[in-house]
């Protein structure tokens, strides 16, 4: 997309459609929802969600959550359950996001749940994003339009003061009602509470007719199935290799041979919507060893050098 300033959109059919029409050709457009602006794109495309993370200047590649405009989209990109049903309709469209196992069909891009297999689902209920949703069709995957460690925004001007061109539209529908973060529940093996919310524990409870376990931040997740585990490959990962060992899987960056490339070019932006991808390719070849190429610590390298450094870590048990 273009580097100008972005565009401002009415909150009308006209500008509905040409948010659709910016989502569609990898943009990134910004518009409310009952809880802050998000910074939608396309969550099938992968260089539409690595640009999110290059907007936002994150450090980290943490997973995001994908909204819809209907229950049946929905549904194509998730493995649904009966408690799934139960809260999606006693709470949706609305402030609650579920996280499933993603159907192993769903384009969904991998770089969406940070490599991870499962998805963070969501239909929300505000108006302006549920028009913006039903005229672009697919999964959008939208965090708080702001970078990295400023506040949230509520308005579109403090989008445009905290993204300015990193964004290429801005969806104006006034002001959100300033509401907290959805609540987030993890549907994988037995209901947790990943995330406090405006839908409260006790209301689950209710709706789901049993108590529902807490996940506390503070408490280290080490099970089978932990929801917010970081993917590691199987192989073991060797960083900032200049040559090949015999035998290792090579993951390059620029002009090396190898047998995937990150980025021919040095693109970050390329290198980021591959990365998962490519990793899970290489992991599922069944080698003991990737190694990977250096790749610049500057911009959404950053974040890329994040997630490699977790993969190269050594293993617990
Ligand atoms: P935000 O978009 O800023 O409201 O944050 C998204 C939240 O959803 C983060 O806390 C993520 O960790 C969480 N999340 C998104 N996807 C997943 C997932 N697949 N598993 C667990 N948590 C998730
Ligand atoms: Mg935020």
């Amino acid at each position: 997309m273009n580097q100008s300033s972005p565009e401002t959109l009415s909150d009308t059919d006209t500008g509905h459609a040409r948010a659709a029409e910016l989502l569609r050709a990898a943009g990134l457009v910004a518009f409310p929802t009952e809880t802050v602006y998000g910074l939608g794109a396309d969550a099938s495309d992968d260089r539409a969600v690595a640009r999110i993370y290059e907007a936002k200047g994150r450090p980290s590649f943490n997973p995001l959550i994908v909204h819809f405009a209907d229950l049946e989209t929905l549904k194509l990109h998730v493995v649904w359950t009966p408690e799934a049903e139960l809260l999606a309709q006693t709470y949706w469209p609305g402030p609650l996001t579920l996280v499933l196992k993603r159907q192993a069909d769903s384009p969904i891009s991998p770089l969406v749940s940070a490599g991870l297999d499962t998805i963070a689902v969501r239909l929300p209920a505000h108006r302006s994003a549920r028009a913006v949703l039903r005229a672009f069709g697919g999964g959008v995957a939208a965090p708080s339009a702001n970078q990295s460690g400023q506040i949230s925004p509520t308005l579109a001007q403090h989008v445009m003061d905290s993204l300015g061109d990193r964004v290429d539209a801005v969806l104006d529908g006034g002001a959100c009602t300033v509401g907290v973060e959805s609540t987030i529940v993890g549907l994988i093996d037995k209901p947790v509470l990943l995330r406090p919310g405006g839908i409260t524990e006790d209301q689950l409870a209710q709706t789901l007719g049993h108590h529902i376990a807490v996940r506390h931040k503070a408490e280290a997740i080490s099970a089978p199935g932990q929801l917010m585990s970081h993917y590691a490959p199987d192989a073991l990962v060797r960083l900032n290799a200049t040559d090949w060992e015999p035998g290792e899987l090579r993951l390059g960056f620029g002009e090396v041979d190898c047998d995937l490339n990150l980025s021919k070019t040095e693109d970050l932006v390329e290198a980021a919507a591959h990365l998962f991808d490519y990793l899970h390719r290489l992991d599922a070849r069944g080698g003991k060893v990737i190694a990977i190429s250096p790749i610049p610590h500057e911009g959404l390298g950053i974040a890329i050098n994040d997630r490699l450094s977790r993969a190269a870590a050594p293993r617990e048990g």
